[in-house]
């Protein structure tokens, strides 16, 4: 019997470490060359405090944290650019179809548990949505519930963080549920949206049925991936645009060169204010389904 733990006991042939390198999801930072910084992070008492109270609502403490407030979010639209249907083919989606000078940050796994962080997130209420694996929270599901409280939703992430495509439906389809049943009982509401551990077999028929067979009514990928000081891009000119999903993960030091979970939040919150884009919730911009 294989035991499913992450990170420890479970290794990779190596076509799935091409793989999980290729995509780049959930890959060890350390393990990928980081683009080089952009620019050094504002330092500990910049001028944020320059910024009148309206600049930024999402709250107070930037400056706290050595930076400077993004740009108020618009309003979530009234008529979601993402409507889902409540049965059949799931869509695929990496972006968000709108105008909105907004992109949507996802949090991924759940390893690091930092309470920093969910201070950081007290002070700054952004929005954040957290594809949470079963096997990787179970030790301590509590962590994630003030950062639920804060309205932001988590979602689906499997139960033990497999590459998708290696393994059989019947498989696919526990990975899928049993993450889907953990996450509804320890957080009271059911997961809308599924992400596949590295982006892996999320245009496969075998794991659309999946996902239809387990509740999540959508497969969610990214456009930018956070790795310490600076985002991967998938566009060849390196720039955010309106609607990017940015994959970033709950990682600590270890993963991080030594950085801290909040430095690097920090940095992904420096490199979307230095290109003038708000946050969003991502969920605000879809229709779940009706009905
Ligand atoms: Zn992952």
């Amino acid at each position: 019997m294989q035991t499913h733990g992450w990170g420890r006991t479970r290794t990779y042939g190596a076509g799935a470490l091409a793989l999980m390198a290729a995509l780049t999801g959930c890959s060890s930072a350390s393990g990928t060359p980081a683009a080089p910084p952009v620019k050094s992070s504002a330092p500990p008492g910049a001028p944020a405090a320059s910024s009148s109270a309206s600049a930024a609502p999402q709250g107070t403490g930037w400056a706290k944290w050595g930076l400077q407030p993004l740009p108020q979010a618009p309003a979530a639209p009234a008529d979601k650019p993402i409507k889902l249907a409540r049965t059949g083919t799931v869509p695929v989606f990496s972006e968000v179809p709108t105008k909105d000078k907004v992109v949507f940050i996802t949090i991924d796994d759940g390893a690091e548990k930092d309470p920093k962080f969910v201070e950081m997130m007290n002070d700054l209420k952004v929005p954040i949505s957290m594809f949470l694996t079963r096997d990787i929270v179970k030790d301590d599901y509590g962590y994630f519930k003030p950062l639920q409280a804060l309205g932001n939703h988590i979602q689906n992430h499997t139960v033990d963080h497999p590459v998708m495509s290696k393994i059989p439906a019947e498989r696919q389809k526990t990975e899928v549920c049993d993450d889907q049943a953990a996450l509804t009982q320890q957080y009271g509401k059911a997961p809308l949206l599924f992400r596949p551990p590295y982006g892996d077999g999320a245009h496969t028929p075998t794991l659309n049925t999946s996902v239809q067979q387990c509740g999540p009514r959508a497969i969610v990928l990214w456009r930018e991936s956070m790795q310490i000081h600076d985002m991967q891009y998938q566009a060849a000119d390196k720039k955010l645009r309106p609607g990017d999903i940015i994959l970033a993960h709950f990682r600590g030091p270890k993963d991080l060169k030594g950085e801290t979970m909040t430095q690097m939040f920090g940095e992904l919150l420096s490199r979307i204010q230095e290109q003038g884009f708000a946050v969003a919730r991502l969920e605000d911009y879809i229709q779940a389904p009706t009905g």
